[in-house]
């Protein structure tokens, strides 16, 4: 998705109060009637309608009159107000190029006061590969309870109190720094997601440091889900750090050990692949691996029931970041019941990874089909966070 910061630029004061007024309002509305819009933004003389002209001239707000006449806030929109929000918090003060572009997020690079480059994830949850869209249409067909800004916040949210936790226990993730809404602001990875990477000068120390991560998480109670070479990323030291984890789960997840072993063969298919190394995989020899070994041939592959997990990861530490086990759920109900599924059928075989990666235009769908799947339930505490009192006087 195309995000032209220069119309962040051209909008006044009154422009984000009434999109921050159509955001408020979307909390109990799918659809939010102009005339809530103007008592929350409370602009004097009907200025309300022609800053909602406006908006929807740019494609921050979408007027919708299926049911009734009224507004809804688009990624864009929403985009708009974190962007604002955390400028003002003096998180960044320049938004830069585009650096990514992920299943179901986009990155780019900002830039703070004084130069220092971060990356920023929007996530785009409802966004899925071209090939997937049939499916996942069929899919959102028989489902009508979720909306996709709702879920983006929680996956940030979610995002942001894993990498934080994750960071203080020595993993080697990006460093959190701050996030809103549906947007996390991290330190940039220098290096490359592995799946660009077509040569190491130690692959067997490496695949034995990515194995001993999904270990190490285990034992830390928690499966990352999406452990693969696009989600790896690595430096010209050939330092692997990991990023992605709006989809980790616990160990006490019922699918734990499937998405254990997911991981697992992720890496062993790639590193057999791409460095053709042939690690041993019979899963019935050898059930045990300290991860002492340094020759690739006397790796056995970890096993979940083998390792001794500690849990409550995710009910305590996540929690200080604001991530209860309430959204976890809620996110959970959204993974179990598609995304994963698709996008594992997805992301194999027939077409090679890295060509997907490639053409970052074929996993890009329109923002109508976007907002087309939002289906709202009576979603109460929906959208804001949780300061909403707040959130006009901060756009003051
Ligand atoms: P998605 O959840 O959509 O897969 P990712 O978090 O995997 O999103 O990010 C997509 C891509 O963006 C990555 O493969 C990587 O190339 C790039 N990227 C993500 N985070 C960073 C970062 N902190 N620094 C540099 N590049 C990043
Ligand atoms: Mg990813």
């Amino acid at each position: 998705m195309k995000l032209d910061v220069d119309a962040l630029r051209y909008l006044s004061k009154d422009d984000f109060r009434v999109l921050t007024a159509v955001e408020m309002g979307m909390r109990n509305h799918e659809i939010v009637p102009a005339e809530l819009v103007d008592r929350i933004a409370g602009l004097k003389h009907g200025g309300t309608y022609k800053v909602l002209k406006n908006l929807l001239k740019n494609k921050l707000v979408h007027h919708d009159s299926s049911k009734y006449d009224g507004f809804r806030l688009t990624y864009l929109g929403y985009d708009f107000l974190a962007i604002k929000t955390l400028v003002n918090r003096g998180v960044f003060s320049a938004v830069g190029r585009q650096i990514g572009v992920g299943k179901e997020s986009d990155i780019f690079e900002v830039a703070t006061e004084d130069g220092t480059i971060l990356a920023m994830k929007l996530h785009r949850l409802g966004r899925v590969s071209f090939r997937a869209v049939k499916a996942k249409r069929d899919y959102l067909l028989h489902r009508n309870s979720y909306n996709w800004l709702y879920l983006s916040r929680l996956a940030a949210l979610k995002e942001y109190a894993f990498m934080k936790a994750l960071g203080e226990h020595g993993f080697p993730v990006p460093t959190a720094v701050d996030c809103n809404r549906h947007c996390v602001i991290m330190s940039l990875v220098k290096g490359y997601p592995l799946v660009q990477v077509k040569q190491l000068q130690n692959p067997d120390e490496v695949f034995e440091t990515v194995l001993g991560l999904i270990v190490r998480l285990a034992e830390h109670g928690l499966i990352h889900c999406d452990f693969n070479e696009f989600n790896i990323m690595i430096d010209d030291n050939e330092e692997v750090t990991m990023i992605d984890f709006p989809q980790m789960v616990s160990v006490s997840h019922r699918n734990a050990e499937m998405y254990f072993d997911r991981d697992v063969e992720c890496i062993f298919k790639f590193f057999r692949k791409r460095f053709n190394l042939s690690g041993q995989d019979d899963e019935d020899e050898d059930d045990n691996d300290d991860g002492s070994e340094s020759e690739l041939e006397s790796n056995s592959r970890p096993t979940f029931s083998s390792i001794t997990k500690s849990s409550g990861f995710l009910d305590k530490e996540l929690a200080a970041s604001g991530f209860t086990r309430r959204d976890q759920d809620d996110i959970e109900k959204y993974i179990d019941g598609g995304g994963e599924e698709i996008d594992s059928s997805d992301s194999n075989d027939e077409v090679p990874a890295d060509q997907e990666e490639q053409d970052p235009d074929e996993n890009h769908i329109p923002l109508a089909v976007n907002m087309n799947a939002l289906h709202l339930a009576d979603q109460h505490n929906f959208l804001m966070h949780s300061n909403d009192k707040d959130a006009l006087e901060e756009l003051q």
